[in-house]
């Protein structure tokens, strides 16, 4: 159900959409919850499962032939069971990698494979399911936003404070606006991540207060960025952003979102 009086413009990215055939994208929360469901009755524990997934997503050599039925059974199970729902939310992926390889970019979160995209989606899931509970314990709560959910046509006016940036309210229009003030209301503080190193925040957690983070950001970015804050011990949850269109994939800015009524599931009490 889309927030009260919010609707969304399905938005396409450069190599995977959460949008369905509607302006929403609830059809992928609801999806990719029930793909946890059932990956959750062959591996009952959560973090067995959660390592099966890391330890598939790194041998990115193997999976597509384990898409295809062959080789390491526990990767054969887990392609087999996500991969075919999961591939109409990664329709461009291949072409990408194909006109990747001619251009011959080095940065290796382009070459991130369809495989790894439903492997990356699915532990995202998993992982908020293991820490929502120690997240929403934590004294101190804080959100990295993306700056590509920034209204571009606007002089952005955010201006740096405690840990990094923050919005200052300038545009209406803004979706970086949106979240942070819905954020505001669930006692999130949100910052627009400009490269913070996250051990600062380790030395804040340091400080008697607990902290713990909330991600957003494209889906391979926030597998990563998750993955860093909980090896620093930080209770994390995400949630990916609708589409990838920064300059990053795209070459250009290009307006995003990222869906409210999931961050809301997330942080609600
Ligand atoms: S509303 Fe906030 S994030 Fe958006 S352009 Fe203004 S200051 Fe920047």
């Amino acid at each position: 159900m889309a927030e009260e009086g919010f609707h969304y413009s399905p938005l396409p990215g450069k190599t995977y959409s959460l949008f369905d055939r509607g302006s929403s994208t609830d059809g992928y929360y609801d999806l990719i919850q029930q793909l946890a469901d059932e990956c959750l009755k062959k591996y009952p524990d959560k973090e067995t499962l959660l390592g099966e997934l890391r330890r598939a997503s790194a041998r990115k050599h193997m999976l597509r032939r384990a898409r295809e039925g062959l080789g390491d059974p526990d990767m054969v199970f887990l392609l087999g069971r996500i991969s075919p729902a999961l591939s109409e939310y990664t329709p461009f992926v291949k072409q990408h990698l194909e006109d990747l390889s001619i251009l011959r970019f080095r940065d290796r979160r382009l070459w991130t494979s369809e495989e790894q995209y439903h492997l990356y989606m699915l532990e995202i899931e998993l992982v908020n399911r293991i820490n929502r509970e120690e997240f929403m314990k934590c004294e101190r709560k804080i959100a990295f936003l993306p700056h590509c959910l920034k209204d571009f046509k606007h002089g952005c006016k955010s201006s740096m404070s405690d840990i990094d940036y923050v919005c200052r309210g300038c545009s209406n229009a803004c979706f970086l606006n949106r979240v942070s003030t819905l954020l505001r209301q669930y006692g999130i503080d949100a910052y627009i991540w400009m490269g913070t190193d996250l051990k600062k925040l380790k030395g804040l957690s340091h400080s008697g207060r607990r902290i713990g983070g909330l991600g957003i950001a494209c889906v391979p970015e926030l597998v990563m960025g998750m993955r860093e804050s909980l090896h620093l011990g930080l209770p994390t949850v995400g949630v990916p952003l609708s589409a990838n269109r920064c300059a990053r994939w795209m070459g250009d800015f290009y307006e995003n979102s990222v869906s409210l009524e999931r961050i809301v599931q997330l942080v609600s009490p």
